[in-house]
């Protein structure tokens, strides 16, 4: 067993060509039998690109306001304390909403395989009538 103290040594990453604007994550137990745990923090408008988990991701918000949308058209917003199962193969995106900043805990298992961009067309439309 092993035990993590909040965080992993190590700094934090600015994530970039699979991420849409400015989004920092933060280690919090360093990957270990394909499951990785960080602190993502999404600036009000950044929004990963779609992607797909290869076993399933699990998100946790800590705080602010955001979204996660599947490609078969499934979304709904992200506030604190919301928990979501995103199951292995489903293409899907997630992040801050326009006017809001937000922090979620990420767990992911297995392979994370990145996609296309959200357009600025589709990201607008998931917050269309909020
Ligand atoms: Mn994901």
């Amino acid at each position: 067993m092993r035990i993590s103290r909040g965080r992993e040594s190590g700094p934090s990453e600015q994530r970039g060509p699979t991420f849409t604007g400015r989004v920092w994550a933060d280690p919090v137990l360093n990957a270990q039998d394909s499951v990785g745990v960080n602190n993502v923090f999404f600036e009000p408008g950044a929004r990963t690109h779609w992607h797909r988990h290869e076993v399933a991701q699990v998100l946790h918000v800590i705080s602010g306001e955001g979204w996660l949308q599947t490609r078969a058209g499934d979304g709904g917003p992200l506030t604190a304390g919301d928990t979501a199962h995103i199951p292995g193969g489903e293409e899907h995106w997630h992040g801050a909403a326009p006017d809001s900043y937000m922090a979620h805990l990420a767990i992911s298992v297995g392979t994370n395989e990145w996609l296309d961009p959200v357009s600025d067309e589709d990201y607008a439309a998931a917050f269309r009538g909020r």
